[in-house]
């Protein structure tokens, strides 16, 4: 069995036929799936879609896009809407600087604030880190010092430096789609040098659909040919892939029943 740790359900994308997805899904191996929060003001619907099924769960939090529209959004309020037994994880929130949709102290705001309601509730952080590196790498590392909360880098796309300092203060590396793709050996040379209890799978669909999807929407059952790419760049079998990550996923999404 597989996990898609970090997808979007609640997209428009999806409305269409998301029992068929869902479905489609199951059919593939993939026993339970993360629907992610992107906005604390859409969270009715996220959690009306992870209520709807039983093998779906969900998060609670904002995308750093949205980061400068729910600064209202405080701590409190995280730690709140997160009890509901459906959410498993805070998030996503984190730095973009490679769109820069939000400005980045609203940004940085954001994810101390999300840091904090999983520090205190012990739910994973899914962070979401593009093109900022360096200062992802110094939020973590302070935040951390004050108190050590869970946490993954989801999609991983960064260099091997922010890798490394992640899995140094005990987080996780969540692999999608971009691993599959013919220029990502970078990433590829980083994935051999995380351990083996330290790496997840996702698709962030609708986004980043794996080789040889790529280019058309991305959905919960392709996370198989992620997982597929990730046992042969690191040499373990399929079995053994879904077995580790299955696993790590239990692991880190603690509150999450195995179904
Ligand atoms: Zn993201
Ligand atoms: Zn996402």
């Amino acid at each position: 069995m597989l996990i898609d740790t970090h997808c979007h359900l609640d997209f428009p994308d999806f409305d269409a036929e998301r029992d068929a997805i869902i479905e489609r899904a199951r059919a593939a191996g993939v026993g339970q799936m993360i629907t992610i929060s992107t906005r604390v003001k859409k969270f009715d619907t996220i959690l009306a879609i992870a209520e709807n099924y039983a093998n779906v769960f969900c998060s609670v939090g904002t995308h750093p896009h949205n980061a400068d529209e729910e600064l209202d959004i405080e701590t409190d309020d995280l730690v709140r809407l997160s009890a509901h037994p459906k959410v498993v994880a805070i998030g996503e929130a984190g730095l973009d600087y490679f769109y820069d949709n939000a400005p980045r102290d609203a940004q940085a705001i954001g994810l101390r604030r999300h840091i904090a309601a999983a520090r205190q509730t012990q739910l994973p952080l899914v962070i979401h880190s593009r093109s900022a590196d360096q200062d992802m790498a110094d939020i973590l590392t302070e935040e951390t010092g004050k108190g050590a909360f869970p946490f993954l880098l989801h999609c991983f796309s960064s260099g091997p430096e922010l890798a490394r300092i992640g899995v140094e203060l005990g987080g996780y590396i969540s692999f999608s789609g971009i691993l599959t793709f013919p220029k990502s050996e970078e990433l590829r040379e980083i994935a051999r040098t995380v351990p083996h209890d330290r790496m997840i799978v996702e698709t962030d669909a609708p986004y980043l659909a794996p080789k040889p999807f790529r280019g058309k929407r991305n959905e919960p059952a392709y996370v198989a040919h992620t997982a597929q790419v990730l046992a042969e760049t690191i040499g373990v079998s399929a079995e053994q892939i879904a077995a580790i990550t299955t696993d790590n996923a239990f692991r880190v999404f603690s509150k999450m029943p195995r179904l």
